[in-house]
């Protein structure tokens, strides 16, 4: 459906029900046959944004040559006709008569069974990178608008001319990385796209105009893909010079419009001074503006650098962690063409899957909620980042129920709930004491109890042995699929049974394999940490750390430091927890006995 977002998506896989907004053409795109009478009288005339301002359009425009359907749109914002009429001369003028201004947004819903994100991407401004001169100096234009200005479609036919004076340049300057591959400014992550754009820009150029003179900016080049390696000898063998270093001035002079650039050359180690008549800026590419919308639509998350993350970089590379929603192109890493392409049919591959297959099965890792148990609180609705257990009415007493399809099993809600009314399959309440109990049945003084969640911490762990790293034998770990699964009576249980150190540990926050099912995580362990406070026990003797899998050293270290921190605490201190800790009554702790009711 062209020219429409999405407005709401509910459901799960196979289930998904999602409702577009189809905006207002303002022209009936069935009737419109393209004829431009109405552009030709229309007369407004503003920058055109996909010619990257380098030619105008007007109000009522196609926006771009392969627009499908091949209609015209009117764009309100800049049409003088509407409310009240002021103009409305593309409506006199058309001839099929399918202009309409009371054209109203529709909404449309519709039943799917699996959803592809590919919401594209943006590209980083160099307006902040000073040095570059990017809006001081006319002849300094980004890749993007080197695009426009060198294609057939363009706003100069593909007659490649430089903006000052409209002449064709005869010496062109690209410089890389821009706005990628910097801690400082724009993004610390490689766009992935710039080397061979440039290099094939080159090549194109080269081939258009033979004598032109061309020098490449570098840090290093990635030529890493099939027959990119051959493509970049072929831009050196035409005689491109890749100058390793990258510019650190450029100033512009006032009676040519050339530009001077300054380098320092790091193969020679010397500074040196190109004057070029065009300077292109390779600019890096960025996570869609609007993809936070997508993102909280269809309960994705996001890593560090905004893009979408995978459900598994190896096993899963295509899908999303919420089942039935798979991502292609950009919309989970800077892509070039090909990669996008492989990536988009493997989408499509898995979503038909889901199609096909008629019913889906889920792993058995799932929260399961005893509705006679269940208080109506909907505090697991709240934490769910699934949205995977339905609404609670306290009035009419309507109980949680977890939608098995969409739970992901990360057992954020098994912590949440005060009642026991949920059973967390494979990692429930009474396994978890258990292993609490054997770790701390003897000599529980000299024992820290690390709760480690399966995906990062947990396999943190593996990485360190694998590595042959050494750590303190006196850590116990019990597995979790996610640290926000650590109920937070888990952890006094386990102060209460003598545990001198407990230690919470997770995936770092952008990496969290249940969307942001850490952050619970977080809030816990700041309400235990003042709990403990109000009761005297010193808060650090509850640990939180974040430990992806790849870092083995980290978990090694931080297995040090806990096992030093343990060694500080005094089997007085220990005494003194217990009682602080010890259940009003004498009887079995509160947390376990519910526990053991909904086994
Ligand atoms: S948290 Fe427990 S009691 Fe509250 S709604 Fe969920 S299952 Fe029911
Ligand atoms: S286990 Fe996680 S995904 Fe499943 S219902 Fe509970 S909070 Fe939601």
């Amino acid at each position: 459906m062209a020219y429409s977002e999405v407005d709401n998506v509910s459901g799960y896989i196979g289930n998904f029900k999602v409702t577009i907004r189809k905006k207002a053409r303002y022209v009936d795109e069935k009737q419109c046959n393209a004829c431009g009478e109405c552009a030709k009288v229309c007369p407004v005339a503003i920058p055109d944004e996909y010619q990257m301002g380098f030619s105008s359009r007007k109000a009522i425009y196609i926006q771009l040559p392969q627009a499908v359907p091949s209609s015209y749109v009117i764009d309100m914002k800049t049409c003088l006709g509407n409310n009240p009429i002021a103009c409305a001369k593309c409506l006199e003028v058309c001839e099929k008569k399918c202009i309409d201004f009371d054209m109203h947004d529709e909404f449309v819903t519709v039943d799917v069974g699996a959803i592809i994100v590919a919401v594209g991407n943006d590209v980083y401004d160099p307006t902040e990178l000073d040095e570059y001169g990017y809006r001081s100096y006319e002849n300094v234009i980004t890749s993007m608008e080197f695009e426009r200005l060198i294609c057939a479609s363009g706003p100069t036919e593909g007659h490649f001319v430089r903006p000052s004076d409209r002449t064709t340049p005869k010496s062109i300057g690209f410089v890389q990385c821009v706005g990628s591959r910097s801690q400082k400014r724009g993004n610390p992550y490689c766009s992935n796209i710039c080397c061979m754009n440039t290099i094939k820009d080159t090549v194109l150029l080269k081939d258009h105009y033979p004598g032109i003179d061309l020098k490449v900016f570098y840090m290093d080049i990635r030529a890493f893909g099939k027959g990119f390696e051959d493509l970049y000898m072929r831009s050196k063998a035409e005689g491109v010079q890749y100058i390793r270093g990258l510019p650190g001035d450029v100033e512009e002079d006032p009676k040519t419009g050339n530009l001077i650039v300054t380098v320092e050359n790091t193969t020679t180690g010397k500074i040196e001074k190109h004057e070029v008549d065009m300077l292109v800026l390779s600019v890096g590419l960025l996570p869609r503006k609007d993809s936070e919308v997508v993102r909280q639509l269809l309960t994705l998350s996001k890593t560090s650098d905004g893009f979408f993350m995978e459900s598994h970089p190896k096993l899963k590379p295509v899908d999303a962690p919420t089942r039935g929603v798979f991502l292609a192109g950009c919309a989970e890493s800077p892509k070039d063409v090909k990669d996008s392409v492989t990536q988009a049919s493997a989408a499509a591959s898995r979503a038909n899957i889901v199609l096909a297959a008629g019913k889906i099965k889920v792993e058995a890792i799932t929260a399961h909620i005893d509705p006679d148990l269940c208080k109506y609180c909907g505090l697991c609705v709240k934490v769910c980042p699934y949205k995977a257990i339905t609404q609670t009415d306290r009035k009419t007493k309507v109980p949680a129920k977890v939608i098995e399809a969409a739970c992901a099993g990360c057992g954020t809600c098994g912590a949440e709930c005060a009642f026991g009314a949920i059973t967390m399959r494979h990692f429930q309440d009474n396994q978890i004491y258990a292993q609490i109990d054997a770790i701390l049945e003897e000599n529980s003084q000299n024992k820290v109890v690390v709760f480690a969640c399966n995906w990062c911490s947990y396999a943190g762990a593996d990485f360190a042995g694998v590595s042959r790293l050494q750590y303190p034998a006196t850590n116990r770990l019990i597995r979790t699929m996610c640290s926000g699964r650590v109920n937070e009576d888990f952890v006094l249980y386990a102060f209460r049974k003598g545990a001198p150190i407990v230690l919470v540990s997770g995936c770092h926050f952008a990496d969290c394999h249940y969307i942001n099912a850490n952050r619970q995580t977080v809030l816990r362990v700041e309400r235990l940490w003042d709990q403990l406070e109000k009761k005297g026990i010193r808060p650090e003797r509850l640990q939180l750390e974040w430990i992806s899998a790849a870092e083995g050293q980290k978990f090694a270290l931080v297995m040090r430091e806990v096992e030093e921190m343990r060694k500080k605490v005094t089997a007085k201190e220990v005494e003194f927890t217990k009682q602080a800790l010890a259940p009003k009554k004498k009887e079995e702790p509160k947390e376990k006995k519910e526990a053991a009711k909904t086994q």
